[in-house]
């Protein structure tokens, strides 16, 4: 019998009512395992409702309490890295390690929401005027949602609702229908720490759940990670209903290397960034701008270090690069490489006619190298998410520069030399909001925020860090004076308050 993945709403499993299911689908095999409930808008609303009840008392609880629990909650996490890492593969289709290494970036999250009360602590100003004080406070919001992509379904969630829980929110997410099983994990888990019932629910779904909380009179802010078409819908339709909006995009990520560039690292670096989960990662290197000379050798680096790339199920510790995640999917990131020659790329490597012997009906592509690629060819322009890596030639430094600066993402960037005054000149001049210098993929900490420019977020927050702490609460100035019984009375004066 399929296995069935429900809701999470008020503390506790909630069977889909609708009898509307998506299939999810292990991408080793291509074999349906699993069925997910797809909500309806009432079970959107009684998810919100759930958050809105549990907000009335979470809302006012202590910083001590939240984090105690989101301690026991880190723990928990913790102690479950292997089971949540094997969701993952076996819906995602990622590769054990590297699901474990998405755990564990989503862990500094909760590391840093376990120290929350740091960035609520607010200021005071004394004495701004005769026995006048000012605070200033962060207070939350009330019912937050989140809508996450398939390709990080444990690390996107956790970038986002460990901070808004932590500052006093209530969360409902929706993760992707693609890969459903690690959001409900996390459900458990928090349940598991203590977390009161309906701080943090799960509805799955399509269209109709996500359109159901962008309107919903009670979900005051909304975060979303996902491709950039939906990315714009999402901050147009939310913006539009009065909620605070962060919308997170897609990419295509360049690495630019210099002559003067240690190679064989930038080699390295390339491959990993390019192939690593089969290059569905938002911050996946896909463009590397070979500059001057370097070109001929740095390609003939890169392949000979991507041709041996072991490719099979992600539940086999060989392998090193797993299938993509749908069978749709797999057909669109062949379509670039088969377009690729017409286009004017030279075709180094082609992965379009790999499969792993007994997992016939996965959704195997192996890698594929395009050089010479022109900015006009298709396989540049859009966002493959894929293990399809283009490698365009710049004369100059100021070539590179501009050719990255036109495309419409600006999501991560990473440049590789040994002149400092080259990189320095590159963190200020490069259009994207997250910059890598001799480090392909520059992922934040969890204490410095992430996000990108241009098309690959729409929205004033990145996401995390002290950007999340201010997206996920709202500011207030209380200003006080308690006048000494001494004083003279203040009288009636109609001016405009001025201090003094
Ligand atoms: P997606 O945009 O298709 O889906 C994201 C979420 O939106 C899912 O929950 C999905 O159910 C929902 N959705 C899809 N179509 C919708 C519609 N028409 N109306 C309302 N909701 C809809 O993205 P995906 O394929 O799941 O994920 C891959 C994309 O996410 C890539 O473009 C990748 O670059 C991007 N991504 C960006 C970041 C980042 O930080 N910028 C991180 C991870 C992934």
């Amino acid at each position: 019998m399929t296995h069935i993945v429900n809701h999470w709403i008020g503390g506790k499993t909630a069977e889909g009512a609708t009898g509307t299911y998506g299939q999810v689908t292990d991408p080793a095999t291509g074999a349906v395992t699993t069925k997910v409930a797809f909500a309806s808008v009432d079970e959107v609303d009684a998810a919100v409702a759930a958050a809105r009840e549990a907000y009335v008392t979470w809302g006012q609880s202590s910083l001590a309490q939240r984090t105690s629990i989101l301690f026991k909650f880190r723990a928990l996490l913790d102690a479950h890295r292997d089971e949540i890492a094997e969701l993952i593969t076996a819906e995602h289709g990622k590769v054990h390690s590297d699901a474990l290494g998405e755990v564990a970036r989503g862990l500094e999250i909760v590391d840093l929401a376990c120290g929350i009360s740091v960035q609520l602590k607010g200021e005071l100003s004394t004495q701004v005027a005769t026995r006048v004080d000012v605070s200033s406070i962060r207070q939350p919001l009330g019912v937050v949602a989140g809508i996450t992509p398939f390709n990080f379904p444990a690390m996107v969630p956790l970038w986002m609702f460990p901070i808004a829980i932590a500052c006093g929110n209530t969360f409902v997410l929706k993760p992707s229908e693609k890969d459903p099983s690690a959001a409900v994990k996390l459900g458990e888990l928090l349940a598991e720490a203590g977390l009161p019932d309906g701080v943090f629910n799960v509805v799955h779904g399509d269209k109709v759940a996500v359109d159901r909380l962008l309107e919903h009179p009670d979900v005051k802010a909304v975060s979303f990670v996902g491709s950039t078409p939906i990315a714009r819908y999402i901050h147009t339709t939310a913006s539009a209903n009065g909620k605070r909006v962060q919308a997170l995009g897609g990419a295509k990520n360049h690495m630019l290397v210099l002559p003067d560039a240690d190679l064989d690292a930038a080699a390295d670096a390339a491959v990993s960034a390019a192939y690593g989960s089969a290059g569905e990662r938002c911050m996946a290197i896909s463009a590397v701008v070979a500059v001057g000379a370097v070109g001929d050798a740095l390609v003939e680096k890169i392949r000979e270090r991507a041709e041996k790339i072991k490719i099979g199920p992600g539940t086999d510790p060989a392998s090193e690069m797993g299938p993509l995640i749908t069978k749709a999917h797999r057909d669109k990131v062949a379509s670039y490489v088969e377009g690729a020659a017409a286009e004017g790329c030279e075709v180094v490597l082609d992965g379009t006619g790999y499969t792993v012997d007994g997992h016939e009906d996965g959704h195997w592509i192996g890698i594929s190298l395009l050089d010479r690629v022109p900015t006009t060819a298709k396989a540049y322009q859009d966002e493959i998410f894929g293990p399809v890596l283009c490698v365009l030639r710049a004369e100059t430094y100021e070539e590179g520069v501009a050719l990255i600066n036109a495309s419409p993402f600006g999501n991560g960037t990473a440049i590789f030399t040994r002149d400092g005054g080259a990189a320095r000149r590159f963190q200020l001049e490069i259009e994207a909001g997250m910059v890598g210098v001799n480090v392909p993929i520059p992922v934040p900490v969890g204490y410095h925020s992430f996000g990108g420019w241009k098309d690959s977020l729409f929205g004033d927050h990145h996401i995390y860090g002290n950007d999340g702490t201010h997206f996920y609460t709202r500011g207030k100035v209380v200003t006080t004076r308690w006048p000494d019984p001494a004083d003279a009375p203040a009288g009636v004066d109609l001016g405009f308050p001025r201090n003094h």
